[in-house]
């Protein structure tokens, strides 16, 4: 089996397929810091609490997705996150517990009940990165291949057999594998304000749809309300978790007045936030009457960029954050090309609908990493290898497309903007326009000034592009 990418979808995904016998090789392009896995600050959602239940998880993942959630993924994530943390902790991952040494549960935004389990605080994604990452080094059927890039997925026959792999000094390296699974992450870093890591561009997403495999929902991109604003390129767009607006953390105008409920779903925050900051006022994010020693890495960021959140309040804007839509998969992970499959940031399984749930990626990542990393074991042998293809284009954004994306394709969109898109150099950008544009309504992360209203007869929609760039809708249940 191929892995293509290291963060926490990939890393899980080839230790299990390992564990169950299969030879995997683990193509890993960057550093670990280099994965938006190791800056998860909040944690991974399970049903866990005694007053808690899988029903209710349920219930605040489909309300957060706006009646465009798959409620068949739903379920599938929360009956089987509880079970993920634990085969977590039997792999060697601590996680925070409370004086009872009982596992301790954080509230976030969205959901009901306490229910975020977290490691080191807000340092959960490097956590377990690091830990899962050690793992995957030290397995014995487990190759991983560092400093490669998967720069075109092989086809032949009609179904995937393999990448075309650049090795940063070995050069093209064709790979073969009954299954190939893509771990690629996001596509936030496509905008110009984004809380993600530079690489989080929608390799996946690039690299399935120029071999055949639709992509689903790619109009819904998710702005976090709360990134640092900042001078210094390197530290705008640090996020600070939602965590903190559990623990008590506020949001303020520069006037000092509340104006939003802080824990309800990222949407409706983050609509409040640029409402204020349209209107011309700063906003900030209040930390002073909280416990910060409980987010040691956010704090030791933000005293980096000179703010010291325990005496003044912390600049914030929205920042585009969560990719929800991508390629577009079956609840094992299969993508609609035979042979691929994709986890993670980069699938498309339609459990976020059109807003996704604080801390139900983490959990995603692992729930249908080991799907598909179970059902990956069962595709056929490749009888014959046809000859490689060709490197693909460029995964790297020009930096117009990053302007013209946030621009046309941000927070609040219309018709005009999105077809300014169309015209954009880089294909992905403007295959989310045409979705974008497809999508004639208003619904969690895609505003449309000009369709202002949700649409009922879009519940449960999914838009679909085809590999020849075409949008339809499909139901999915
Ligand atoms: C700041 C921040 C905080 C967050 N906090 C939380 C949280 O608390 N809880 C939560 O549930 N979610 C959180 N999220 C979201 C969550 O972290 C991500 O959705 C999740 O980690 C995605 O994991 P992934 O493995 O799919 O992708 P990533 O972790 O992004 O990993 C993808 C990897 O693929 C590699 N790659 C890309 N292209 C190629 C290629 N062509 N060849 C080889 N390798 C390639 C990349 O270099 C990267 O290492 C947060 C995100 C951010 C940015």
């Amino acid at each position: 089996m191929i892995v293509v990418g290291a963060g926490a979808a990939g890393l899980y995904t080839a230790l299990v397929a390992a564990r169950e016998g299969a030879q995997v090789t683990l193509v890993a392009r960057s550093p670990l810091a280099e994965s938006a896995s190791y800056w998860a600050q909040g944690g991974i959602a399970a049903a866990l609490a005694e007053d808690d239940s899988v029903e209710l998880h349920m219930e605040d993942t489909l309300t957060a997705g706006r009646a465009a959630a798959r409620e068949s993924a739903a379920r599938v994530l929360c009956e089987d996150s509880p079970a993920r943390v634990h085969d977590l902790e039997s792999l060697g991952v601590r996680f925070d517990a409370d004086r009872r040494g009982a596992l301790a549960l954080g509230l976030e935004g969205g959901h009901s009940r306490r229910r975020v389990v977290h490691a080191g605080g807000s340092a959960t994604g490097r956590r377990i990165t690091r830990d899962l990452s050690a793992l995957a080094a030290q397995h014995e059927r487990v190759q991983v291949l560092e400093g490669t890039s998967a720069s075109s997925l092989w086809v032949h026959d009609g179904r995937c057999i393999g990448v075309l792999a650049q090795d940063e000094q070995a050069g093209a390296r064709p790979l073969v594998a009954r299954g190939t699974v893509l771990a690629t992450g996001g596509a936030a870093a496509l905008w110009r304000r984004t809380s993600n890591p530079r690489g989080a561009t929608g390799v996946g997403m690039t690299l399935a749809h120029a071999a055949g495999a639709n992509l689903a929902d790619i109009e819904f991109m998710q702005f976090h309300p709360t990134a640092l604003v900042h001078d210094d390129d390197r530290f705008d767009g640090f996020l600070v978790t939602e965590a903190v607006r559990g623990e008590g953390g506020t949001l303020i105008t520069d006037g000092g007045e509340r104006f939003v409920d802080e824990l309800a779903p990222r949407d409706e925050v983050a609509l409040a936030v640029q409402a204020e900051l349209r209107a011309g006022r700063t906003v900030f994010l209040d930390m002073r009457a909280i416990d910060i020693g409980r987010f040691p890495n956010i704090v030791s960021a933000l005293r980096e960029a000179g703010i010291d959140p325990a005496r003044e309040p912390v600049p914030v804007a929205p920042a585009a954050h969560y990719t929800m839509g991508g390629v577009a998969t079956s609840l094992e992970g299969r993508s609609s090309l035979p042979g691929l499959y994709a986890v993670g940031e980069c699938s498309c399984t339609g459990l976020h609908g059109a807003n996704r749930l604080a801390s139900n990626s983490l959990a995603e990542c692992f729930v249908f990493g080991h799907r598909a990393a179970l059902a990956a074991l069962d595709e056929p042998e490749i009888a014959r290898a046809a000859p490689p293809p060709e490197p693909g284009p460029s995964p790297v954004p020009p930096p117009a497309t990053r302007d013209a994306l946030w621009r046309c394709a941000g927070l609040r969109r219309t018709r005009q903007g999105l077809e300014q898109l169309l015209g954009d150099p880089f294909p992905l950008a403007r295959l989310i326009a045409r979705s974008a544009l497809a999508r004639e309504e208003s619904r969690g992360a895609h505003q449309r000034s000009d369709h202002p209203v949700t649409n009922s007869g879009c519940d449960r929609m999914h838009l679909i592009v085809d590999t020849a760039g075409g949008a339809s809708w499909e139901l999915w249940r």
